[in-house]
């Protein structure tokens, strides 16, 4: 018998555990037909709801739930490499827990994993319900990710995907601390199989991005996979170099020939401030590079567990 782990990453997310479970379990006939004995894991994100004791219900009733519950918040990337390196399944899934990745599609992945891909991933088509700025930054977001980044990264993948044991150990290699999930499902490769639906919307909570957090992630998200800021750095530098240059030698000329040197010191003024500007971007550029190593070089734990429940018997 092959077993299937759902990993389901929870930050107050109480409303939801239960309703997530339900619509799982529609699939039960699925399951049983296909021989896959389930392992439903749920990775606490440091909620501060009732969402661990949800869970430890669901335990209680069915011994197929596990749950394992972090210190504190540490992001849902944690939560989703904690989930990947707790199971046990032949076949794992990534779900969240708001049910904005229907159950439903299941058995539609599980056909392509049958066919043979390693992989099989989704992406919405649409953003219906969600703000149109928050669409439109999206967008640019995707757009530049893919023209500085060599890693693809698709517009609109969720991560909600199904894998194989060889891609989740694959995954599982990148031990790095700045986790962005979307780029590692694409640089690990191995032949995925896409399928698309229309966004839904979260059933129950608010979602747990804002504007701001989001911004500040898809910035995590190309520092981790791209170096060409860095190389607008250099490139800046060149062509300020030219544009010097080349005043120079009107400055030169035109004292030679009109024996006027140059009036003023407005320009002077404008000159240094947008030279200074440019030279603090720069600076703020690597800056970001080098707190990131930072953070990598001091090898601290991903997430940290404060409690664990069932799955014992899957050991060894
Ligand atoms: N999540 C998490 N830790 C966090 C934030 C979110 O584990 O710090 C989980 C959350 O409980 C949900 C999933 O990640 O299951 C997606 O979160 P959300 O629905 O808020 O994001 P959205 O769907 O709006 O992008
Ligand atoms: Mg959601």
């Amino acid at each position: 018998m092959k077993r299937l782990s759902v990993i389901v990453p929870c930050y107050n997310e109480e409303e939801n555990v239960r309703d997530f479970y339900d619509e799982l379990c529609r699939n039960e006939d699925f399951f049983r037909e296909k021989q896959l004995g389930l392992e439903i894991l749920y990775v606490d994100d440091g909620s501060r709801d009732q969402t661990v004791s949800e869970v430890k219900k669901l335990h209680a009733q069915d011994g197929r739930v596990r749950l394992i519950s972090f210190s504190r918040n540490f992001g849902k990337e944690a939560a989703i490499y904690a989930g990947l390196q707790k199971c046990r399944g032949d076949f794992v899934v990534l779900m969240d827990a708001d049910l904005q990745d229907p159950p439903s599609l299941l058995p539609e992945m599980y056909s392509y994993i049958e066919q043979g891909y390693d992989s099989v991933a989704t992406r919405r088509v649409t953003r219906k319900g969600e703000p149109v700025i928050r669409s439109f930054f999206a967008r640019m977001f995707y757009k530049l990710m893919n023209r500085i980044s060599r890693t693809e990264i698709v517009d609109g993948a969720r991560d909600y995907r199904l894998m194989t044991r060889q891609v989740v150990d694959a995954i599982l290699a990148m031990t790095e601390y700045n986790r962005f999930t979307k780029g590692i499902f694409g640089w690990v490769g191995y032949e995925t199989k896409w399928l698309e639906y229309e966004n839904v919307e979260r059933r129950k909570g608010e979602t747990k991005w804002s504007f701001w957090k989001l911004f500040l992630y898809s910035l995590e998200g190309i520092i981790a996979f791209s170096t060409v800021p860095l190389t607008i750095a250099s490139v800046a530098g060149v062509f300020f170099c030219v544009v010097a240059f080349v005043i120079i030698i009107v400055t030169v000329v035109r004292k030679l020939m009109f024996g006027d040197p140059t009036s003023g010191w407005p320009s002077l003024v404008c000159i240094i401030m947008m030279v200074s500007g440019v030279q603090l971007f720069c600076l703020g550029i690597v800056g970001q590079y080098l707190s990131k190593t930072y953070m990598e070089v001091k090898r601290r734990p991903i997430y940290l567990v404060r409690e664990e429940i069932g799955g014992q018997e899957l050991e060894g």
